[in-house]
This record gives structure tokens, C-alpha cells and sequence, in this order.
């Protein structure tokens, strides 16, 4: 159960209240969580961090501070992201249970990461879009939103349930390996890019449509060889593109 529960990695982003670190770092401990990875922390370390962490101070040391969610992603291939709201472009959504269980059943296999957002604001749309689940604690629809170590909590009791109960955990583990989320991040550029020259996306009016397609790869979970395939359609369709715009007989011929 040790394994499994140091495979999961809580991700506090741009925390402003050093205290707030400090009682994750409890709520971890108390549940047999290790791995607290921290994105541009408001300030740490610090003395209220390490008098709310009473006696977790281990993790707190051990905790990676990063200057990028992406570099406290890698090697990632399951995100969760947890929120108290729904977003404006809906994604597949779990509730806390659920959400421990798949995480407890990945774990088995790679890294898993759970995201949780700013105390003001929580996790912005750009943040929630890396993320291949939403995780709710249902809470009251009229005052939803938990304290942030709360809801730390929340969540790292149902990993040890979860993790505790694995022998009888129904969902069945994944039978291949989807690609972690830096490889994710590089064919998101990529495909962009490849939309941009072939004249599908405009970058003057993006609109929605970076963010669906993330949401439609994200929710197939690519492995290897699949994100190979789709970065090789993109660089033949690219380099078609850039051939047919210098082909001669597609130059516009001027009457003379
Ligand atoms: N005002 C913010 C809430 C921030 S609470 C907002 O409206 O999003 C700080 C963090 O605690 C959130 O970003 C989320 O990570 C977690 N959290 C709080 N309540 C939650 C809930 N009901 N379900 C899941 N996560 C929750």
C-alpha cells in the first residue's frame, strides 16, 4: 500500500498561505501520503508552514518546489484536477470515491498527480484543460468550496480507503501505456502548430478550439505509439502544405 500511495503526488499551485502548506503536509502524513510537489508557492519555506505541519515536517521538506506546473508534471500520464465548481467546457468529472479508485489502480502502474488550485481563485481553465478528470468533493451546492488542506484531506482519506480496500477495487487497470504529460504538452504544440500552417485555425480567432481538442485527445489517452502516428500525420500534412503553397502551378496566373 506504501507503493501505491507514494505514486501519487499531490500538487499544491501557487498557494498563498504558507499555513495552508503546512496543514497539507499533516493531511498527507495522517493518511500515508508522501509526495508534495508545490508550483510557485507565495512563500515557502516558512515558519507558519512548518507550526501547522506539527510533526509533518519530512514532507515538508521533501516537498519540490517548481516554477511550472508542467516541470511538476513530468512523467505523469494520469491527472486529476479537483474543483469545487464545474467548468464552461465540461469534462469527464468524478466524484472524490471514484477518483481515489482510479488513481489507487493507476498507481499500480505509473505516476498519478492531483492538482489543487489557489485558495482565491483555484485552478484556472488552462490548468484544468491538462487534466484527464475533474475531481468534486460533493460538498453544498450553496458553499461549496473547502478549505485547501481540507479538501487535501478529503481526498488523501479516500486514497487510503481506496488503497486499503485495493484487492476489491472493481475498475479494471489500464491494459497499455498512455504517455505522460510533457509528451501530451509537445503534440498539443505540435497540433497547433500543424492547424495554424494547414489554415484550419486562425490564431487571430482561436475560439474554443484548442481547448476541445485537447479535451477530445486527453479523454483517448495516447499511448507511444499512437502520439507517434498522430506527430507523423501532422508533420506529412505540414510538409504537403508547405509544398502546395510553392507548387508553380498554384502560383495565380496574371493575364498579360
Ligand atoms: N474560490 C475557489 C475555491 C478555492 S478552494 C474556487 O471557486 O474555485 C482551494 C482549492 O481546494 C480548490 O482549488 C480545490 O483544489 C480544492 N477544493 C475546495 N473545495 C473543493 C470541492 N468541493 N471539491 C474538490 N476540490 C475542492
Amino acid at each position: 500500500m506504501t507503493q501505491l500511495l507514494n505514486n501519487i503526488r499531490i500538487i499544491l499551485i501557487n498557494t498563498t498561505h504558507p499555513g495552508n502548506i503546512g496543514s497539507v503536509a499533516r493531511a498527507m502524513k495522517v493518511m500515508g501520503l508522501s509526495e508534495l510537489h508545490l508550483v510557485t508557492p507565495l512563500k515557502f519555506p516558512d515558519a507558519q508552514a512548518t507550526a501547522m505541519a506539527s510533526g509533518a515536517d519530512d514532507i515538508l521538506h521533501n516537498a519540490v518546489v517548481h516554477d511550472s506546473l508542467e516541470s511538476a508534471l513530468e512523467g505523469v500520464p494520469l491527472i486529476l484536477g479537483t474543483s469545487a465548481r464545474l467548468r464552461t467546457l465540461s469534462m469527464p468529472q468524478m466524484d472524490v470515491r471514484a477518483a481515489a479508485e482510479r488513481a489507487v489502480i493507476e498507481a499500480s502502474q505509473h505516476e498519478v498527480a492531483i492538482l489543487f488550485g489557489r485558495e482565491r481563485h483555484g485552478l484556472l481553465n488552462e490548468e484544468m484543460q491538462r487534466c484527464h478528470y475533474l475531481l468534486n468533493i460533493p460538498s453544498n451546492p450553496g458553499f461549496s468550496s473547502l478549505n485547501l488542506s481540507q479538501a487535501v484531506q478529503v481526498v488523501s482519506y479516500e486514497l487510503r480507503v481506496a488503497a486499503l480496500g485495493e484487492a476489491g477495487l472493481t475498475k479494471a487497470p489500464l491494459d497499455y501505456s498512455p504517455v505522460d504529460a510533457s509528451q501530451m504538452e509537445r503534440f498539443f504544440e505540435h497540433l497547433e502548430q500543424a492547424l495554424t500552417d494547414t489554415r484550419f485555425l486562425n490564431p487571430a480567432q482561436p475560439k474554443m478550439l484548442m481547448a476541445r481538442l485537447r479535451r477530445l485527445y486527453s479523454r483517448a489517452r495516447p499511448d507511444q505509439n499512437e502520439i507517434n502516428i498522430l506527430r507523423g500525420i501532422l508533420a506529412a500534412s505540414q510538409r504537403a502544405c508547405a509544398t502546395d503553397f510553392i507548387k508553380p502551378e498554384q502560383t495565380p496566373v496574371v493575364d498579360e
